[in-house]
């Protein structure tokens, strides 16, 4: 991942045509939880808007066992058939190296390895084996260099497709979720070739902090935006706080073209 080794920012294939890193900037929009029907409507939505990758969790890391867990491979397969219907790659959390071969055979083009198993070495390790994209978050609690040596973990295995994501880190502050550390962008940047992501859904935790978020996130050089977005955020399943509705998302990715242009 050191970027001694690789003077040149790195650019990933997500599939589907979609390029992300060196210039190669991309948006990676949907609910936090596959629902059901619902995810459908809201990737038509996305899309519409500009989003170029579709996310959805079918596995989903709960603080409580009690919480909703996710669809599991029936979510999966609703993410196919969206993925069919738009022609856009998908990301989807994995968590369990059980579930390699589920994401294998349904040709899963993003894999998200969540910050709650950022430094799950044997996870890490099972996903360095394929030949999968990685969207790899920095731990809840994670330095900049766990998360870089989380990436070689994976990349050592012989997978040298990780984009690495700031989404924010737990500090004394409670008026947001998270912190969302942006000195991680440029500093990334200055230490790995790999691109960079930015989850300003997360570090947020509330909806109105999202889209100024994400302007700063893109001015400071992220190569690919995360962004929650649901059609009836009061009754999402998950993480309904920070969500944005399309049409929120559709005026934040406005403007993030504003700022792409002025960067
Ligand atoms: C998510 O993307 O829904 C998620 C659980 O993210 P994180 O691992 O960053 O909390
Ligand atoms: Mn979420």
């Amino acid at each position: 991942a050191n970027r001694k080794f690789h003077p040149h920012d790195t650019v990933i294939d997500c599939g589907r045509g979609v390029l992300v890193g060196a210039g190669h900037f991309q948006v990676i929009a949907g609910p936090c939880s596959v629902e059901g029907e619902s995810l459908i409507r809201i990737a038509r939505e996305v899309k519409a808007a500009g989003a170029t990758m579709l996310r959805g969790g079918a596995y989903k890391p709960r603080t409580s066992p009690y919480s909703y867990q996710g669809m599991g491979t029936e979510g999966l397969d609703l993410l196919c058939e969206a993925r069919a219907e738009l022609d856009m790659p998908v990301v989807t959390e994995i968590m369990d190296p059980r579930d390699v071969g589920a994401f294998l055979d349904r040709k899963i083009e993003v894999w998200q390895i969540g910050a709650r198993n950022s430094q799950n070495f044997p996870l890490l390790k099972e996903v360095g084996k394929t030949d999968a994209v990685i969207l790899l978050k920095r731990g809840i609690a994670g330095t900049i260099d766990e998360l870089l040596m989380a990436a070689e973990y994976v990349m050592s295995e012989g997978n040298p497709n990780v984009i690495v994501c700031e989404r924010g880190i737990r500090s004394f502050e409670t008026r947001t979720r998270n912190t969302f550390d942006l000195n991680a962008v440029p500093v990334l940047h200055d230490l790995t070739h790999l691109p960079v992501c930015a989850d300003p859904s997360h570090a947020t935790g509330h909806t109105r902090y999202v889209g100024p978020m994400a302007l700063a996130a893109t001015a400071a050089g992220a190569d690919c935006l995360e962004i929650e977005v649901h059609d009836d955020p009061k009754h999402a399943w998950s993480d309904g706080a920070q969500a944005l509705t399309p049409a929120q998302f559709a005026d934040t990715m406005t403007r993030v073209a504003k700022v792409r242009e002025a960067i």
